[in-house]
Parts: C-alpha cells; structure tokens; sequence
C-alpha cells in the first residue's frame, strides 16, 4: 500500500495543470516505490521499524513532488507517518482529527526561539501514557516559518526545540558541514530524544542508501555492492548492531497543562 507522502504527491500531480519537471527536466522512468531510476530502485531495501512515535509531515505545496523530499524517507521506515499539504487558507479535516485524537501527544519541531518561552520544551516526556506525534515542517526554512506563523491549529501545542548541544552532536556524528538537517534527519533526531534509537539509526542509514543510489543514478553510475550504507542498513535490521541505550525520557518534560498553555 502506498504510503502517505506517496498518497499525498499522487494527489498533487493530480491537480497539477502542467507536468511537474524536476531541477535538470529528468524524464527518465522513475520508480513509484522509491523515485529512482529503475536501475537503481531501492524497494527491495526499505526498512519499517515499528515505533511508538508518530510522525506527522505538513509539507509545503510542491514538496511532495521533489524526487529529492526526504519526508518520503521518513514515511518509508516510520509506520505511523502522516502527510498533510499545507495551506495558509485551509485546513484538512483529517490534521485536525489527528490533532485531537487522544492517543497522540503532539509536538510541533521547531527553533525555540521563533515560540513563546512557555511552549518550548526540550524532552520527549511522557504524557499520561501518550505517544509521541512529531509534526515536522516539511519545505524550506522560509517557508516553514510562515507555516509556523500561520498555522492556528498549532498553536495549542509544546514546541520541541533541538538544543545546540544535541545538534553539535549529531553534526559530528554524522561528519557535517553544517546544522542545516533535511526532513528525515530531524525525524531521526526526534526518534533518538523519544529513545526510539533503532528506528532513528535505521532512518539515518535508509537516507544514506537513498542518498547513495540518488547520487550514482544521477551521474550514470552503477551501484556499489558493497557500500557502508547498504552494510550498516542490513546490519541493522539483521540486529547485528548493538544500540547504545536511548536519553531516559523525562516524565517532567511536558504536561498538558504545559500543551495548553
Ligand atoms: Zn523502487
């Protein structure tokens, strides 16, 4: 079954009055499991995790189409993954009955410093039995502020806010140049505070295949067999690497009278 980010770009093409051209004008076949070329189709490979966090993508209007989204990465390994299109004048019935549905404790990912002090927090605490709902802003940084800005059914929940320390760290882990996380690595980020550490390592390693394959298809080359991504992918789901235990979730980090505040 397709996934929700695959659901959601079948319904922006869809509407689309002209046909979406990719930076380049790619009009190579491309694979409806995956986006890539045949060639180098990574659907074999697609890990799940089960996890008890959710994650909900509002992605801005042309995202779903990019070959390149990584929300789609995110909807791959994370079951629970909804993906929502997002619009200043209107709000899909479904984001706010999954706002409201009593299972979730939502979280809206985003700078701290762009929110009210009494909305941020730092932990994925554990509210009355809730699980985690991550809503990832899913477009580019200017748009994803206006988003925040402009999004009233938001504006009731905690702001979880990546601290510098946790950001460095990632940033040194994984060799970057820089803090500037697509989607599925800010998914993975919120993975590891939820102490969901598999699942975050297994979405860090699924980006990196993808990364890979996109990469080698774009400059016509074949696929390495035996390269670190694909390794560390397979060990992982073989339980071949042994997690390092997750951050212990703090029962104090939110509360709903934190939510509603
Ligand atoms: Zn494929």
């Amino acid at each position: 079954m397709p996934h929700a980010v695959s659901v959601l770009r079948t319904a922006r093409l869809a509407r689309s009055a002209k046909p979406f051209l990719a930076r380049g004008g790619s009009k190579r076949e491309r694979c409806a499991g995956c986006r890539l070329v045949p060639s180098h189709c990574i659907c074999a490979l697609r890990p799940s995790v089960p996890t008890r966090a959710g994650m909900c993508l509002l992605m801005a209007d042309i995202e779903p189409l990019k070959p390149t989204n990584t929300g789609w990465l995110v909807a791959d390994v994370v079951p629970d993954t909804f993906a929502f299109g997002w619009a200043r004048t209107q709000t899909d019935p479904a984001l706010l009955a999954l706002l409201d549905d009593p299972q979730w404790q939502p979280l809206v990912v985003f700078p701290g410093e762009y929110a009210a002090p009494e909305r941020v927090v730092h932990e994925v605490g554990a509210a009355a039995g809730k699980r985690p709902l991550f809503i990832l802003l899913d477009a580019t940084w200017n748009e994803a502020r206006k988003m925040f800005r402009k999004s009233p059914c938001l504006a009731r929940f905690p702001v979880l806010s990546l601290r510098p320390e946790q950001v460095s760290r990632y940033v040194l882990r994984r060799s970057r140049r820089d803090d500037h996380f697509c989607t599925s690595e800010v998914a993975a980020l919120c993975l590891e505070l939820a102490g969901e550490t598999r699942a975050s390592a297994t979405l860090e390693a699924w980006l990196d295949v993808f990364t890979h394959h996109y990469v080698q298809a774009r400059n016509q080359l074949p696929v390495l067999a035996d390269n670190e991504a694909c390794e560390r992918l397979r060990a992982l789901q073989a339980g071949a690497i042994r997690m390092h235990a997750g951050p212990v979730p703090k029962v104090s980090g939110i509360s709903s009278d934190r939510a509603t505040s």
